[in-house]
This record gives C-alpha cells, sequence and structure tokens, in this order.
C-alpha cells in the first residue's frame, strides 16, 4: 500500500495531491480524494477537517459511529475470516472478543455522546462569589491510533470510536503481523471516510517511526511498554498528548478461602481466550502454599472440560488459537526451555508443533525470578504458579514488580479484598473474576506508569481524546473589587490576608 521513497516523505497510494491548496480545494469542492500523498500533508488535510468538526454536533458525530456499526454488520464474515487466516482465530473468539466490544463501544458511545458533549457546570467556591464557570470538552483535534496485532480489529476500531465521538480525526497505524486484518481495516476505512477524515496507514515500524514525527493532537497508542516508551519520547518533541495502552505480568492472587473450582476454571478461561495473547490474561498466579495441588488438579480439570472434552488432545480443539508468528513462538518454546532447564517442573503441557505454530497450555511450578517467564510478559499460553506463606507475602511479591495492568483477586473475607485493594495498585483489580473488565464500559480500563497511562473505554474513552476547557464568565467576582488592584494599600492587604486565612 506504501512505498517508502529515498527522502523525507512515504506516499500513500490513495491520494495523489502532495498541494496544501489542492487539498484545501478538494475538501471545498469536496473532490474525490486522488491516490498518492506525503503523510505531513496527509495530516495538515486532517488539520482542516478538524478545524471544521470543532463544532461537530452529536447527531454529527453519531452518524460516523452508525456507518462504522452498519459495515462491521454487514462484512461480520469477513471479520472473521481475516482472524482465522492471521492467527487462526476461532469464530467465537472473534465474535467476542473482536466484534461485541466493538459493537458495545459504539452502542455505548451512541447512546451517551449527547450527555458527554454538553458543557458541565461546576460549583462556585466562595473566594470566586460572582462568577459562574462550566467545563467543556472540545475535540483535541487531529489524532494518531497505533494498534498491536493481538486484537487488531477491537484495538483499532475501538480507540477510532473514541475519536470520532470525541470529534477527531484520525490517521491509524494498525500492526504489521495480522495483515490480513489490517487490509480489511484500510478497506473499510477507505469505504466509509475521505483521507482527510480518518485514514489508514498500512506498514511497519518506520512508518510508525514517521507517523511520530508528526505534530498530532493525540496520539493512542496500544503495545508494549518498551514502544510505549518510543511513543512518549516522540511525543514530547511535539508536546502531544498520549494515552498509553501498555501491558506486563498481571497477577492472580488466591486466598487461602478463595473458592479453587471456579476459579480454576475463570483463570484457564481468562488465560487462554486468544492462547494467552492478551494483554490482560493472568500472566502469573500466587496460591498459598496448602492450596497449590488442589489448584493445579482443578486446572487439569478446566482445560480438560474446555478445550479437551472429547479427549482428542487439546491440539484437536477448535477453539484454541495460534502463536502470532515464529519470532513469538521461537520466545515462548525458549521460555519454557529457559524455565525447566533452570529448575521449573512441568505440570501441564510443555509440547509443541512448530509447524502449525501450537504451543500446549502450559503450566510451571518451582520458578523464580531468575527465570525468563518471571522476568518479561508472557505473552502466550505458559502459566506459572508460585506458592506463599501468607497474604502480605503475596502482596509484597507483587508490589515488588512494576504497577501490573490487572490485578486478579479470589477471595471470600471482606477484609482480606480490602486489603488486596489498599496495599496493591494496579491498573484494573478484579475480584473473582479474570479479564471481564475489558468489557465493562463504565469503567475506566488502562494502566499505571509501567502498564499504561490514561484510560480508554466509554467516556474514559471519549475523555482522552477531549480537551478539558474550563470556562469562568465574570459577573461580578472578587477581581471587579478595584481595592484589590495595585497600588496595594492597606485594605488590599487586609482582604488578602483574609483570604489566605479563610480559604
Ligand atoms: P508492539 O509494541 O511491538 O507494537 C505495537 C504497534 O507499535 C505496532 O503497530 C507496531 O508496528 C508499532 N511499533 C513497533 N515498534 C515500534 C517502534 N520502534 N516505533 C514505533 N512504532 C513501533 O506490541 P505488539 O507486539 O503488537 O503487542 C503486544 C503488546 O501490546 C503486549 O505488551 C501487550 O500487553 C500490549 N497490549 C496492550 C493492550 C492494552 O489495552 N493495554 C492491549 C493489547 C496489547
Amino acid at each position: 500500500m506504501i512505498t517508502l521513497f529515498p527522502e523525507k516523505y512515504l506516499y500513500i497510494k490513495f491520494i495523489d495531491s502532495p498541494e496544501p491548496s489542492r487539498i484545501v480545494k478538494m475538501l471545498k469542492h469536496k473532490s474525490k480524494a486522488p491516490s498518492t500523498i506525503n503523510l505531513d500533508i496527509l495530516l495538515q488535510s486532517q488539520k482542516l477537517t478538524s478545524l471544521a468538526w470543532r463544532t461537530s454536533t452529536a447527531m454529527e458525530r453519531i452518524a460516523h459511529l452508525k456507518k462504522i456499526g452498519s459495515w462491521i454488520k454487514d462484512n461480520q464474515q469477513a471479520i472473521r475470516e481475516a482472524l482465522k487466516n492471521d492467527f487462526g482465530k476461532p469464530e467465537a473468539e472473534t465474535d467476542l472478543s473482536e466484534i461485541f466490544p466493538v459493537t458495545a463501544e459504539i452502542n455505548h458511545s451512541i447512546k451517551n455522546l449527547k450527555k458527554w458533549m454538553k458543557p458541565n457546570s461546576v460549583p462556585t467556591p466562595l473566594p470566586m462569589l460572582g462568577t459562574s464557570s462550566k467545563i467543556y470538552l472540545e475535540p483535541k483535534g487531529t489524532s494518531l491510533i497505533i494498534s498491536p496485532w493481538n486484537y487488531p480489529f477491537n484495538l483499532t476500531i475501538g480507540p477510532l470510536i473514541s475519536a470520532l465521538s470525541a470529534g477527531c480525526t484520525a490517521i491509524i497505524k494498525p500492526s504489521e503481523m495480522t495483515p490480513h486484518t489490517s487490509d480489511l481495516v484500510s478497506t473499510m476505512i477507505s469505504e466509509l471516510f475521505d483521507p482527510s477524515e480518518v485514514a489508514v496507514v498500512l506498514g511497519e515500524v518506520e512508518i510508525s517511526t514517521e507517523l511520530l514525527k508528526l505534530p498530532f493532537d493525540h496520539i493512542f497508542f496500544t503495545g508494549s511498554p518498551s514502544v510505549g516508551k518510543i511513543v512518549m519520547k516522540a511525543a514530547a518533541a511535539n508536546l502531544t498528548s498520549v494515552t498509553l495502552e501498555l501491558g506486563g505480568k498481571s497477577p492472580v492472587i488466591l486466598n487461602e478461602d478463595a473458592d479453587l473450582t471456579d476459579a480454576a476454571e475463570k483463570i484457564i478461561w481468562g488465560k487462554y481466550v486468544n492462547c494467552g495473547q492478551t494483554c490482560i490474561a493472568p500472566d502469573y498466579i500466587l496460591v498459598h502454599e496448602s492450596q497449590q495441588e488442589k489448584l493445579i488438579m482443578e486446572m487439569k480439570v478446566a482445560l480438560q472440560k474446555m478445550y479437551d472434552p472429547d479427549y482428542k488432545g487439546i491440539e484437536k480443539s477448535p477453539d484454541m488459537a495460534r502463536i502470532i508468528n515464529d519470532k513469538h513462538f521461537k520466545r515462548l518454546t525458549q521460555t519454557i526451555e529457559d524455565a525447566l532447564s533452570e529448575g521449573a517442573a512441568l505440570v501441564f503441557g510443555g509440547k509443541y508443533t512448530p509447524l502449525t505454530r501450537y504451543i500446549d497450555p502450559t503450566i510451571l511450578t518451582n520458578v523464580n525470578n531468575d527465570m525468563q517467564v518471571m522476568q518479561e510478559e508472557i505473552f502466550g499460553p505458559i502459566l506459572p504458579i508460585l506458592s506463599y506463606s501468607s497474604l502480605e507475602n503475596a502482596i509484597a511479591y507483587v508490589n515488588s514488580k512494576p504497577k501490573p495492568l490487572a490485578l486478579y483477586y479470589f477471595g471470600k473475607n471482606s477484609e482480606q479484598t480490602s486489603k488486596v485493594l489498599r496495599e496493591t495498585s494496579s491498573g484494573n483489580t478484579v475480584i473473582n473474576d479474570c479479564v471481564l473488565h475489558f468489557l465493562h464500559l463504565e469503567l475506566p480500563f488502562g494502566g499505571v506508569n509501567n502498564s499504561g497511562i490514561g484510560k480508554a473505554h466509554g467516556y474514559h474513552g471519549f475523555l482522552a481524546f477531549s480537551n478539558e476547557k474550563g470556562v469562568l464568565k465574570q459577573r461580578v467576582g472578587i477581581n471587579n473589587v478595584t481595592l484589590l488592584r495595585p497600588p496595594y494599600g492597606i485594605k488590599a492587604k487586609q482582604i488578602i490576608a483574609s483570604l489566605i486565612k479563610w480559604f
């Protein structure tokens, strides 16, 4: 789709006007976009649209969302096929984790957008008496959305729904690792939008690097913490705001009083949906030392029930996705080998098939911090179990690592639940379940520090692409008291002293 020219410019096939003045004309006369353009000019064209969209109404924004919704409805099978071709994703999982979250996001925004866009009056503090104030949510303007490969439809179109709801234009850079889905997203966007509104730029790291040099008004990046740092550094050059949806090691703490049968089923599903290639997948388990054996037994039962009900072997299950590519396959198998060679115990799985990039759900015990498996985000079907002797130890272990994107806690005692909530920090915490919070559109979704900056979904996604503009209207307030202006006399000093004392 894109040719990288030796000098500075990248060209996109579907537009051919390199002249900003022609872009203006194109917009004015609504002429059809020609076929190549450099990225600077693409952004300039979106800048013009974003200025026009500053005054867009809720109905106009909703019209954008509705056309995306209808396209998805008409092309559901094409989306399933693209995901199947990219990494053997089961259809039911595509429907549940790629399509449903996006259609739910669309419907939620359509239902609430008018309310979200309304300026909010705020109370007037006493020293501000005589003024009235409101918070206006204005579109930030132009946005860049860079998405990862693991939920390539959901994590590309989800943020776009937030951008369009907020009235922003968007240039989208999907992942190069899922070519079928990224191509489909590109087709969808070119059918629905003019490139001066929303455009897809396909390509690898070089394209991202070029895009990141441009002065967008907001960058919404989903991906790894290491690339998140590159994105934030690049954004700093233009003082562009960022939302960073990153990853990391999301722990599960099982309290002594947890229902292990229930917990095992939920953990197995949360871990093995998308074959463990989920940013919020349980990364490792902390279980009380007295419960480890029972937990392992329950997890084996759950795996059998969900992925091997006919005893043909999990590899034959139509519900287990495959590893995205050879590079990740090699990384994961080496992680298993490293752990085993360092003394980890294999309690389930451990087999793999390079040809189909299948890796068994693999459960390890006797792991330690020196092993790769406990150092990096696993992002695959390996699940290490660590045992602890007291809840304090489990909490201290979690706190010794970077703050996770999600923390899962299973237990009944409410005091101990509160203790875990109070004494740990994570982007989201789920009590007695796993992964489910992603689908709750009233909750902010995202990380904290190493696992992310800023939040997504529903109103929180809308806020990410909006500037909260505080507007103060003076009527008869304190600044009208001429006594408070220089030269400051004794009266002014007395008034200022009272302000400090009383407010
Ligand atoms: P990644 O960071 O390697 O790539 C993400 C995107 O950034 C891709 O489009 C890629 O082309 C681009 N990119 C890669 N290197 C770049 C560079 N040097 N400069 C500029 N752009 C670059 O991530 P991935 O492998 O696609 O996805 C896996 C990671 O994403 C995991 O860490 C996972 O936890 C995280 N993730 C987070 C969320 C979330 O919502 N928090 C969701 C899904 C995945």
